[in-house]
């Protein structure tokens, strides 16, 4: 079937969630995906910080031949060896102490959400604990998650929405502290915002958070769904702060490409808070997510992925700024690692320009409307970099013109 054919299939029939670019993408290699046409693109987006080892890592895919081969499934009434063995891996990558397996980012804050308000439960019995979050969050959009997402359009139509949630300012400790009374339970922020534009937690906002919460028995929270598995450099983003979050939630990456996210925390709160019968999944963490998580953090650690992260993430940080300069439609750049933001002019939006990135034979994806988002495969390299300045270079160019 013709390309056209194909959208107009889905358009017929897949739900209108989304607005999705014009392109139908068949495969991919390495850094590279190529469509239906057999044009190629350099991809800058990994599947929204999800494919780190890129497209066709062999040992990745052979693992998962493998498995299927052996055993896909058997609920969790059951042990099973490729799960216990990614647990093992997740906790000592993490230094966190107990794992729960699901299907999916918004899932594992399900599961964070549920473990704070057990733990607050058995302390008090009460069930008005509040939970603070963060404005310009994004978390996921099941009911608890958009619960606690800081975005007033995604709640609004779904309200009134499970729990009660108070919203503070993004590092401005003052914002939080002024919403803590004695029915907080839980402080959930993603340690560095995705969806809200790319910002980094800053340490005094981090490490202020982490010592209240300390002081008065209440669970921080960080979701690592996007920043995590290696993206800024660290394993997880709040290894850098020096800090460590009583639960933690991760997606995304986790499994690169296989559909799978984890709620983890320390053995303090898992021995207070979950208990046999108080959650579950009939899939989550099943054999053949478990074999994909288990080989993913073996590449990681073969291949030192997060050292390959530090050395990469300066040079394209150069560019980045070097082509801040050149163009005064980029305002300003944020972000850690191959976890980068360009905010632009209020004249131009993010998503024209994705568009022509598309055009030009690059996959970009935005963060809001006038912020440029990249989280590449986390094995690119410096010509991929180039590659990628040169297009935009081409883009901003053109722009130029176009407003001349
Ligand atoms: C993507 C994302 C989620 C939701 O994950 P899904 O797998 O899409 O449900 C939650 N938190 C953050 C920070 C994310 O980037």
């Amino acid at each position: 079937m013709e390309t056209s054919g194909w959208m107009e299939q889905a358009e017929g029939h897949i739900l209108h969630t989304y607005n999705r670019y014009p392109v139908m993408l068949e495969r991919g290699e390495g850094v590279y995906l190529y469509d239906t046409e057999g044009k190629k693109y350099l991809d800058f987006a990994a599947g929204i910080a999800v494919q780190a080892l890129g497209y066709g890592n062999q040992a990745y895919n052979n693992a998962l031949k493998e498995q299927i081969d052996r055993l896909l499934h058997t609920s969790n009434l059951y042990y099973n060896p490729p799960i216990i063995e990614a647990a093992e891996k997740l906790c000592a990558a993490s230094g966190m102490e107990r794992v729960f397996f699901t299907n999916s980012g918004t899932e594992a804050i399900e599961g964070a959400i549920k473990a704070a308000k057990k733990y607050a439960y058995e302390k008090d019995g009460r069930t008005d604990h509040e939970i603070i979050a963060m404005e310009h969050s994004f978390h996921g959009r099941s009911l608890g998650a958009l619960a606690v997402t800081g975005n007033a359009n995604y709640r609004a139509p779904f309200e009134p929405l499970p729990g009660i949630v108070k919203f503070a300012e993004y590092n401005n400790l003052e914002s939080v502290v002024s919403q803590i009374n004695e029915k907080t339970c839980a402080v959930i922020l993603e340690t560095i915002q995705g969806e809200g534009g790319i910002y980094p937690a800053t340490e005094e906002f981090l490490m202020g958070i982490k010592q209240i919460c300390q002081e008065r028995d209440i669970l921080l929270i960080l979701d690592e769904i996007q920043c995590g598995m290696g993206r800024t450099g660290f394993m997880f983003a709040w290894q850098e702060y020096g800090i460590k979050p009583d639960i933690m939630t991760c997606a995304k990456a986790l499994g690169c490409g296989v559909p799978v996210g984890a709620f983890l925390m320390t053995d303090q709160v898992a021995a207070a808070s979950l208990k046999p019968g108080d959650h579950g999944t009939t899939y989550g963490g099943n054999p053949f997510v478990g074999a994909a998580v288990s080989k993913v953090l073996d590449i990681f650690q073969e291949q030192k992925i997060t050292e390959h992260v530090r050395e990469i993430s300066a040079y394209l940080e150069e560019q980045l700024e070097t082509l801040k300069e050149k163009y005064a439609y980029i305002t300003i750049r944020r972000g850690k690692g191959l976890m980068q933001g360009l905010e632009l002019r209020s004249d131009l939006s993010a998503g024209e320009i994705s568009t022509k990135a598309l055009e030009e034979g690059l996959i970009l994806i935005t963060a809001g409307s006038h912020v440029l988002r990249m989280v590449p495969p986390l094995i690119i390299k410096r010509e991929h970099v180039d590659e990628m300045v040169e297009i935009l270079k081409k883009i901003f160019d053109s722009v130029s013109n176009e407003k001349k």
